[in-house]
């Protein structure tokens, strides 16, 4: 076979190797990226799925338009209205098949062999071989517990001339991080006074714990004069209501929305007419609130469940901030006592312990901190993630 030479800039995931391994008997596995399924709003999902097949049997299983199914976009534009002070209008997004697919249409219609782009270190897995696959050269910008460092990313603009900046504001994949107030206006500030383009990737806002999250960019975007026509924002209905419907969203200056539908119609047509239709039902009947504030509750019982586990039996062996939301704690290990800084290494050997997570190296675009890792607590309830804290503290050398 004569492969595409774009494909030389991109590897199967490291992670996916490692995830073969999870199906050995009684592993405690930290390594998901997915929300819990037992969490799952199926009976909503059944109603809302009969609801859209009373309300539009025609439609609903026929090809759609590409930029989506109205009376979905109508309900993502007042579910965003409703989540800060935004004006955003059905027409001012499109629908994509998860928001994999925005970030893939981003690549498309931005990116060209050789283009610098902006990324956090660390960052999404899937958005580094995305636009890689693209041609993309990859920056890093730094990050601390509260975001990407903005004074770096400042010097890096103006270094690179970037085609644009990828950030994951909100509770981060992987960092778990969350980008301060005053760094987000900074960003927006930053994005208009040097003309770069920022795209916000936002599945994780929904899923706070005690207290919601700054605003998104885009809805600070009204108080920065000129800077919603340098932002883009990805959302996604996968981590708050069902990755399986594969419904996410891109909401982005029009010129840029009118070349991704362009490029979609070349990809898929249109995302499933079938879950756009249910998921515009889901929302019309006023489910959301209630299955956030479930699954919200939840997430924050095992977040802390994790983060006490990992203080109490791990100690100075690690370092991390501990997530004020989303899936995640990402952790250092801080090599104290000569105990193991390697991430890749600690997995192996905590795989021998019945327990699963993933190292942090690959998560980074260049210059890997081999000694990161990230837990995903979301799956595990909480005497299994004390449990498993307990054997990584064994692989550890601290059992
Ligand atoms: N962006 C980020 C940061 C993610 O973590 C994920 C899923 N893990 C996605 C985008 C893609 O999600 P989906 O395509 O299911 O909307």
């Amino acid at each position: 076979m004569r492969f595409a030479d774009r494909l030389n800039n991109v590897e199967t995931s490291a992670i996916r190797e490692l995830f073969k391994l999870l199906g050995k008997p009684g592993i405690i596995s930290f390594a998901g990226g997915f929300p819990d399924a037992a969490l799952f709003d199926v009976d909503g999902i059944r109603e809302a799925t009969l609801a859209a097949l009373a309300a539009h049997p025609g439609a609903a299983l026929q090809y759609g338009a590409t930029e989506g199914f109205d009376p979905l976009r109508e309900q993502l534009a007042a579910f965003m209205a409703s989540k800060g002070a935004i004006e955003v209008a059905p027409s001012d997004l499109i629908v994509t098949t998860g928001s994999q697919q925005a970030l893939d249409l981003l690549g498309k219609t931005l990116i060209s062999p050789g283009d610098k782009v902006i990324v956090e270190g660390p960052t999404f897995l899937a958005t580094i071989q995305c636009f890689r696959l693209y041609g993309a050269e990859l920056i890093t910008v730094p990050m601390d517990g509260q975001g990407a460092d903005v004074d770096a990313l400042e010097c890096l603009i103006a270094q690179h001339r970037p085609k644009f900046v990828y950030l994951i504001p909100t509770f981060g994949n992987p960092s778990g991080a969350t980008l301060s107030l005053q760094r987000r206006r900074r960003v927006l500030e930053l994005a208009v006074r040097t003309r770069t383009l920022i795209v916000e990737d936002d599945p994780y806002g929904d899923l706070y714990f005690d207290a919601p999250p700054p605003p998104s960019l885009l809805a600070l975007s009204a108080e920065v004069p000129g800077s919603r026509e340098c932002l883009l924002h990805c959302g996604s209905l996968s981590k708050v209501l069902s990755p399986g419907l594969r419904v996410g969203w891109l909401i982005a200056p029009p010129a840029l929305l009118a070349k991704a539908i362009m490029c979609k119609q070349f990809s898929d047509a249109h995302t499933s007419t079938f879950a756009q239709a249910a998921a515009a039902q889901y929302l019309a009947a006023g489910r959301m609130p209630a299955a956030l504030a479930r699954v919200r509750a939840i997430y924050a019982g095992r977040a802390a469940a994790m983060v006490q586990a990992l203080r109490q039996d791990l100690g100075d062996a690690i370092d991390f901030v501990p997530p004020r939301g989303g899936l995640f704690v990402w952790a250092r290990l801080t090599g104290s006592n000569g105990r193991c800084a390697d991430g890749a290494v600690l997995a192996q050997s905590a795989i021998e312990r019945g327990v699963a997570f993933v190292p942090g190296a690959p998560f980074f675009a260049r210059d890997p901190d081999r000694a990161t890792l990230r837990l995903s607590f979301a799956t595990v309830d909480e005497d299994r993630i004390r449990e498993g804290v307990q054997r990584l503290a064994v692989a550890l050398g601290l059992g």
